[in-house]
Parts: structure tokens; sequence; C-alpha cells
């Protein structure tokens, strides 16, 4: 597979859209991935941990991650 940007061969695959990336294009980008449990106890102890967060996530550059709301 070839980088999205230039003709290199690709390194990395984007974790938001899916593009492929060289090195010399991978940008990072915080990612979180998961949800809350949702259940009634995990509301009354505020929250559950079961979502994570990948701090330097392979990234194009051209796609816009959006934070969304979760519960
Ligand atoms: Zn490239
Ligand atoms: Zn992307």
């Amino acid at each position: 597979m070839k980088c999205f940007t230039c003709d290199d061969d690709a390194r990395a695959v984007c974790k938001f859209c899916g593009r492929a990336i060289c090195l010399a294009h991978r940008k990072c980008h915080v990612l979180f991935l998961g949800y809350g449990k949702k259940t009634p106890s995990a509301i009354f102890d505020g929250g559950s941990n079961t979502g994570i967060t990948v701090q330097d996530a392979s990234w194009c550059g051209k796609c816009t991650p959006e934070h969304q709301k979760t519960y």
C-alpha cells in the first residue's frame, strides 16, 4: 500500500479514517477507545474506566477526528 500523501510505501494506517501513511507523513493524535458500561452501579460509582486513551495513535493529518460525548 502507498502513502495517501506521497508515493512512498506506507508504514502505518490512520486509526481514524483508515488512510495509509508513510513515516514522513505520519502524525500523532490522541485516540479515545471504548465506552462506559452504562449500568446503574456505574452511574452511582461515578462512571466506569472501560475506555482507554492512546496518546500517539497514528494519524494521517488529513482527517479531522472530533470528540464525541459517550455514556
Ligand atoms: Zn508520505
Ligand atoms: Zn485519517
